[in-house]
């Protein structure tokens, strides 16, 4: 900023400043200033704060969220000045002292948030947090983690869009719903498959059959969620039990935002034990559900902090369900029925109903991603409701 736009200007200031005010607002993609009328052309003196630029100035504080004033200070400047880049039109990195801002940087900190490697607040200014979560990411990808997004960082997005769950399209999907569908759970399809039924049992063990055991669990979870407003499918009723073709196909019908597969594990081993969830994930270049990983991470962490079951890990996997789903698609193994104690918790339902609610909180974390300062096993439902009711 130029010092003569130290000051505010605002309608009837004159001077450079206000030109420049003028030439950048109309540098401004559609996107940031759909209207500009006015801004230029016969009879207009680009140095005199008018009419025009002030209605132009007051429609681009209210799509950025400033406080509508008219009026050109600190804040708007810097937003207007943020505004003309786009995520790849420079080189980003942290620089001590003076820091970069801009609406490419916001755009940055979206994508790492998403994907689980927290930048901290979106702010659209690359600080310390930022620059950790891009060598994280850079690590976790396989990149030189310098910590600066340059083509080899921002091609690494592209790729990772293009793997996440398979064709691009999907992957576009999956992501633009996760960022562009803001905190609330609400308005949301999620598509619960409980695993096995019909004549397909799955494990049983303990007197407990895990087709019902499941098909219970997908209900508590389908009662809390419709409860919020959640569209709920189910993959399958008490007496069918599709292939994993055909519950994917549903899924993928649905348009859902996400697949919960809900299944109890067994082992000829009396002693294993515990819960482990899984996500798409063949090989982290190529074929890695990214926010699949979230959520299954989130579920496991979740129930392992709710409940006794032992911590079997989270883990990428390729199997069908997981593979053919378009969208973010977590399996949870929710206990071993073959464990005398996995089982007899397994039995009851409040501990079914502990499950269904680390499930949920789970799925709510997903969405409330950068504002998601919660800890794990502690946030309730009604924490939730009142944290929607709020306006977060
Ligand atoms: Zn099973």
């Amino acid at each position: 900023m130029s010092n003569s736009n130290n000051g505010l200007l605002r309608r009837g200031s004159r001077g450079p400043a206000v030109a420049d005010v003028r030439a950048r607002l109309l540098a401004l993609s559609e996107a940031h200033l759909p209207d500009k009328t006015g801004l230029s052309g016969p009879g207009v003196e680009a140095e005199v704060f008018d009419e025009a630029l002030e209605r132009a100035v007051r429609t681009f504080q209210q799509l950025k969220g400033l406080i509508v004033d008219g009026i050109v200070g600190t804040e708007t400047f810097s937003a207007i000045d943020g505004a003309r880049w786009a995520l790849g039109d420079r080189i980003l990195r942290y620089t001590p002292g003076h820091l970069q801002h801009g609406e490419d940087v916001s755009a940055l900190q979206e994508r790492l948030n998403t994907l689980g490697f927290a930048a901290g607040r979106v702010d659209g200014r690359f600080g310390e947090s930022t620059e950790l979560a891009v060598r994280a990411f850079q690590r976790a990808y396989g990149l030189p983690g310098d910590g600066s997004v340059g083509p080899e960082t921002l091609r690494a997005f592209g790729d990772l869009k293009r793997s996440v769950s398979g064709g691009s399209s999907t992957v576009l999907r999956e992501r633009e719903r996760v960022r562009r569908s803001g905190h609330s759970l609400s308005g949301r399809t999620v598509v619960l498959d409980p695993g096995h039924g019909g004549s397909d049992a799955g494990a049983t063990s303990n007197g407990l059959r895990e087709a019902d055991v499941v098909l219970d669990l997908a209900r508590r979870i389908e009662g809390r969620l419709t409860a919020i407003g959640v569209d709920v499918v189910f993959t399958r009723t008490e007496t069918t039990c599709p292939t994993d073709e055909e519950r994917a196909a549903i899924a993928n019908r649905s348009g859902a935002d996400v697949v919960l597969s809900l299944h109890c594990d067994s082992h000829d081993h009396v002693d294993a034990s515990g819960v482990a969830t899984f996500f798409f994930g063949r090989d982290r270049r190529n074929a890695w559900s990214a926010i699949g990983e979230h959520l299954a991470d989130l579920v496991l962490r979740e129930v392992v902090a709710r409940t006794p079951l032992a911590n079997c890990r989270s883990h990428g996997r390729s199997w069908t369900l997981l593979q053919q789903t378009t969208m973010p698609t977590v399996r949870v193994e929710a206990g071993y029925l073959s464990h005398p104690v996995d089982a007899a918790l397994l039995a009851e339902p409040g501990f079914r109903d502990t499950l269904a609610e680390a499930v949920l909180v789970s799925l709510q974390r997903v969405y409330l991603g950068d504002d998601d300062t919660n800890a794990t096993g502690v946030l309730r439902l009604g924490d939730l409701r009142a944290y929607l009711a709020s306006g977060g």
